[in-house]
């Protein structure tokens, strides 16, 4: 049985109508730039991620090129992130002509490790980037705690966490001073293309945030800061609209697969005698619904590249996010870190594989996925 990473055909075959009714509309008001249809889907995420502010910009990267630009980021600052994530998180501190510094990861939530983060402060470092990674909130209080030691400010990359809460009840974005999302397709809120927003509590942030996606105008043609193009398309902003709808649904049956995974991976006897590592959600005991929304879902193998050859041909869909943390890209090695800097990050780059986890997944095709990767490992 073929069985894909991700399928986005099924994903959005029921909703087809909806989607292209709600996009007539914006064809019908021809109010394609910002308008009624970006606002109300801000309204709705704002109370969504309880924040007062949301901005609509036009992805998560560029979310979090905005959240920076807000900071006055820029030259002779150091923003300090995590050293395994997507590309985006470093590559917009660099793009402001920030310096990123790396600290390592937890290698169970596999989130930045707060206690690493102190060491890693210099007189330069104004801010920090927590990324909420696979789904699942890094451990903001003693993020928060160390930012507020060193009066730094926090931002969220919450592009693979919308509605994730910690164990407070807490939604990612609210716990920063400004949190990302994206709504690439991939994501757990996708749009049909790029989209992205920013939340925040603060009022001020948010005005300049709403500024800077027009170019820095306010009003239009009056310039007090430079910003850029960073705005949600309405068409998109109707398309999220309407599956902003179904989140919840389609959360609760990520949760479902995840935990059908646990069940099948025990049974398999592949976490006893292969020692392969289920992801472990750190906020589990605190009873709410949304601990960890599986944006991905992670584990660790032994000899992982040849199962995925194996997996390959065999059809079953899987990826490694990511195979080469920050500090050993070849466009930062200008930073000058060096293998063996951040060990649990390169453990994580080799070891891991993320497997299929989309709500429209079936009991029978994880029965394959996980029968697929026993054959392999043990027999
Ligand atoms: C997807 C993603 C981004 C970037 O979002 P885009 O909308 O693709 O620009 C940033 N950070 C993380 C962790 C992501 O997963």
């Amino acid at each position: 049985m073929k069985i894909p990473l991700l399928d986005l055909k099924a994903h959005h075959t029921p909703i087809e109508k909806e989607l292209l009714a709600a996009i007539g509309e914006v064809l019908r008001s021809q109010a394609f730039i910002l308008g009624p249809t970006v606002k109300n889907l801000e309204e709705r995420i704002a109370s969504y991620s309880h924040t007062a502010h949301a901005i609509g910009v036009s992805s998560g990267t560029d979310a979090l090129l905005v959240s920076l630009m807000a900071l006055d980021i820029g030259p002779g600052d150091e923003v300090i992130t995590t050293a395994y994530s997507f590309f985006a998180t470093a590559g917009v501190i660099s793009r402001l002509g920030a310096k990123p510094v790396f600290v390592d990861i937890d290698p169970t939530s596999y989130n930045i490790d707060p206690d690493k983060i102190e060491p890693a402060i210099t007189a330069k470092t104004k801010a920090i980037i927590a990324v909420h990674l696979y789904g699942q909130i890094a451990d903001m209080s003693a993020i928060q705690a160390v930012a507020d030691r060193h009066s730094l400010k926090v931002v969220e990359d919450a592009a693979q966490a919308i509605g994730a809460e910690n164990q407070e009840g807490k939604r990612a974005g609210e716990l920063g001073d400004l949190g990302c999302f994206s709504f690439f397709p991939s994501k757990n809120l996708g749009a049909l293309g790029d989209g992205g927003m920013v939340v925040t509590n603060d009022a001020a942030l948010a005005e300049k945030v709403r500024m800077l996606r027009v170019h820095g105008g306010k009003p239009k043609y009056y310039h007090s800061i430079v910003g850029g193009n960073f705005r949600l398309d309405a068409i998109q902003a109707a398309v999220v609209n309407v599956k902003l709808n179904y989140l919840d649904g389609w959360t609760a049956a990520r949760q479902e697969n995840a935990k059908r995974y646990t069940e099948l991976f025990i049974k398999s006897g592949l976490v006893e005698k292969m020692g392969v590592k289920l992801p472990k959600p750190i906020y589990k005991d605190s009873g709410t619904a949304h601990f960890h929304i599986y944006n991905q879902y992670v584990i660790r193998v032994p000899n992982r590249d040849k199962l995925r050859a194996y997996l390959k041909e065999n059809e079953i869909g899987h990826d490694v996010y990511y195979p080469i943390p920050f500090h050993l890209q070849e466009c930062f090695q200008d930073l000058g870190y060096k293998k063996g800097d951040f060990p649990e990050s390169e453990r994580a780059a080799n070891e891991t594989i993320a497997l299929p986890i989309y709500p429209e997944l079936t009991a029978e095709m994880q029965e394959e996925v996980v029968s697929r990767i026993a054959q392999f490992l043990i027999a």
